[in-house]
């Protein structure tokens, strides 16, 4: 058995050396950053948007609430060399920055409504697909109002765009792509959009998208978006509670992508932020109830609508995944339907010669 400890012995002592040259030596440490350099550039996932499929990446599966797993909501769609967005909340969009899509073609924003946690990197959105070379402005479609919205950010953003150009010059930025512009879905009114109500956004090249109303009462506007590629189908609910107007849009798709709100676990939390004298945060706890939409309705909409894959994303509150996993899908057993919680980096794919969805994991 002596020689048994003496390899693990000399194991120790080499693991040991190893790590003091990394920690001791710089060219050591030069070596392994000079190659993770070349091995990042490597990655260049065209792919994902140029061959034959529509794709949705999760940048952002969560919701207000702090957590450090999951950046509030935010979408990534992709079809036929057309890259679109569906909501950017704060910080999201870092997350969509290291999957190294080519960033050119992210053509328009879609928000949902202009709650924080929809609208808080559309600045980010816009100034990252400037600075890739895309070549025309940046579009962000929302409800009535989505005009103050983008106004604000560019005006926000004006210093720091006048400040690149000066710094790159405007031919490498051109001034004008900078500029976000607003695109308003109404109804033919110039209202906004009730139950039954359609806006075609965008028909082009085998993409349709379809504007429709959900219901985050009191907020108005508010949107869901519905995606078609070839046969194929993909909706999101932005935020809303349970509403037949969701299933009707939802009808025969391929993937509804639903926000979740555990009522019960957030009933629990204002008890102990009211026991611990934490009134605001309780009063928010008891307010955000009644906007928001519970699995087990979610999948009723869902297998009422005939949909295949069901997946959770805006889950509210933050949990690990295996245990929110576990939870959120606790009452959503349907005939016929498939139920994933979503995570930041989920990318679903649906190819546009059919067969099953895929479901991966593009985080690096
Ligand atoms: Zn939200
Ligand atoms: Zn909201």
């Amino acid at each position: 058995m002596k020689w048994v400890y003496r390899l693990l012995g000399l194991a120790v002592v080499l693991a040991a050396a190893g790590a003091a040259a990394v920690y001791f030596i710089p060219t050591v440490q030069d070596r392994i950053v000079a190659s993770q350099i070349e091995a990042a550039f490597k990655i260049q996932r065209d792919d994902l948007v140029s061959s034959d499929a529509l794709r949705v990446a999760i940048c952002g599966s969560g919701s207000p609430m702090p957590d450090p797993n999951r950046r509030p909501a935010c979408n990534v769609v992709m079809a036929a060399g057309h890259i679109f967005v569906v909501d950017a909340g704060p910080g999201s969009w870092s997350n969509a920055s290291g999957w190294r899509l080519p960033m050119d073609k992210v053509e328009a924003v879609l928000l949902t409504h202009f709650h924080s946690d929809h609208i808080g990197d559309l600045g980010e959105v816009n100034l990252q697909s400037w600075v890739a070379a895309r070549p025309a402005p940046l579009l962000v479609y929302g409800g009535p109002g989505v005009e103050r919205v983008v106004n604000g950010f560019n005006e926000a953003f004006a210093m720091d765009a006048s400040h690149r150009i000066a710094h790159h010059g405007a031919d490498y930025l051109k001034p004008e792509l900078g500029v976000m512009q607003p695109r308003v879905i109404a109804d033919a009114a110039g209202g906004v959009l009730a139950d039954g109500d359609e806006v075609v956004v965008f028909d082009k090249d085998g993409i349709k998208i379809t504007a429709f109303a959900v219901d985050h009462h009191p907020i108005l506007p508010a949107y869901g978006y519905r995606f078609d590629y070839k046969g194929r189908s993909v909706v999101f609910t932005g935020d809303t509670v349970k509403d037949e107007n969701i299933a009707r849009f939802s009808k025969g798709a391929d993937v509804l992508i639903s926000e979740a709100m555990l009522m019960q676990v957030v009933e629990k939390m204002q008890a102990v932020a009211t026991q611990y004298g934490r009134d605001r945060f309780a009063k928010i706890l008891h307010d955000i109830r009644d906007y928001h939409i519970a699995p087990g309705d979610a999948a009723d909409l869902a297998a009422e609508a005939g949909v295949r894959h069901l997946v959770f994303s805006h889950v509210i509150p933050p949990l690990p995944q295996w245990l929110g996993a576990r939870m959120f899908t606790r009452d959503t057993d349907r005939p016929g339907l498939d139920v994933h919680l979503g995570f930041d980096g989920m990318l679903i794919t649906l190819q546009a010669d059919g067969g099953a969805a895929t479901f991966d994991d593009l985080s690096p």
